[in-house]
């Protein structure tokens, strides 16, 4: 039994695993799972990659197939408060199309997921201080596809490209997009909803199309103390990446052999950034994908970062499970 070691409780980057479960297509196909949650508790997941070998992964959380979302944002929450107390935070979830990274953040009406469960936590918070502070809350909903930034929340579609600004106080932003402002769960959620939909038009296959792009999803907290005066400005993304299976040689042609080269340096520019992070090194790569000079002031520093890795059970994506729980191992 080789122990693989992943992150452990590296303080300020977090990362969860999550198994969806097998689907009706899946078990009637007669597939099987590979996964054993023994020790799922204590944070470690086994694969069984081969008759009697086992693998063994260590996260900070992992999550069972029977572990529901309100399990999944109870170990997410206290990232979302810190927020309000000034922390820039950065929640994205990783992994093969298919394997519940929508699932997670997005949810459903009857299974909300991250993003929703994160804003009606921030308003709930927000109320509870609110003799203390006052907080202003914004949302900016973007899309990065073959390396081109795109504001969803623009009422008329514009030529005009998006470009990334520093700003005087560290500050990252992007000139020109739409920032919402919303002050409860239901017109937040009517924004996100209006993001969803633009995401949809010009694209013939939505699923094909939101599983090539990264959806970013930037919630902006301006908080004033009301003892003491003093205001600050604070970030927070949650992100539900491209997805990150590599292509067969037979499919990759054309508009496809681009977008999937932009998806993989995406990507690794991600893992780079995390593991120069993760290794303390003096020079961290953000500029080299417009995703992490996006989140460039939300990661490092004394920002938080939580990654969900997300995983299929089934044997047949074994190989792509492998290569995400190593991507999920480089941040050590
Ligand atoms: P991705 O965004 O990674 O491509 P999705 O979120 O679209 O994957 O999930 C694929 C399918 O699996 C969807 O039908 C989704 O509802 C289902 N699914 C994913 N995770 C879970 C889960 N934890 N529990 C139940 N169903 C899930
Ligand atoms: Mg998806």
């Amino acid at each position: 039994n080789k122990m693989v070691s992943a992150v452990q409780a590296l303080g300020n980057i977090r990362v969860f695993c999550r198994c969806r479960p097998l689907s009706k297509g899946e078990i009637s196909a007669g597939c099987t799972m590979f996964t054993d949650f023994d020790a799922a508790k204590d944070g470690c997941l086994g694969i069984q990659t081969s008759g009697s070998t086992k693998k063994s992964f260590k996260f900070d959380r992992v999550y069972t197939p029977k572990d529901d979302q309100v399990d999944v944002f109870a170990d997410a929450s206290p990232m979302v408060t810190s927020v309000l107390d000034g922390y820039n935070v950065c929640i994205f979830a990783y992994g093969q199309t298919g394997t519940g990274k929508t699932f997670t953040m997005e949810g459903t009406e009857q299974n909300r997921g991250v993003n929703y469960r994160t804003l009606e936590h921030l308003f709930n918070i927000a109320k509870e201080r609110s003799e203390t502070f006052t907080y202003n809350i914004s949302v900016s909903v973007l899309e990065v596809y073959n390396e081109q930034i795109r504001d969803l929340l623009a009422m008329t579609p514009t030529s005009k490209k998006l470009e990334i600004k520093q700003a005087s106080e560290g500050f990252c932003h992007v000139p020109g997009i739409v920032e919402a402002k919303v002050d409860n769960i239901w017109e937040a959620w009517s924004v996100l909803q209006a993001g969803s939909n633009a995401r949809a038009v010009g694209s013939n296959n939505v699923n094909e199309h939101s599983s090539r792009s990264h959806c970013m999803l930037c919630i902006m907290v301006r908080a004033k103390n009301l003892m003491n005066g003093e205001c600050t400005k604070s970030k927070l993304w949650l992100v539900d990446l491209a997805g990150s299976e590599r292509l067969a040689k037979t499919e990759v042609q054309g508009e496809r052999l681009k977008e999937a080269q932009n998806i993989n340096r995406s990507l690794s520019a991600l893992g780079d950034v995390i593991s120069a992070l993760a290794t303390k090194s003096s020079h961290i790569p953000y500029r080299n994908s417009k995703l992490t000079h996006l989140l460039q002031d939300s990661l490092g520093g004394d920002s938080k970062t939580l990654m969900f890795v997300q995983i299929s059970p089934s044997d047949q994506d074994l190989g792509e499970t492998l290569s995400s729980l190593n991507f999920a191992s480089r941040v050590r």
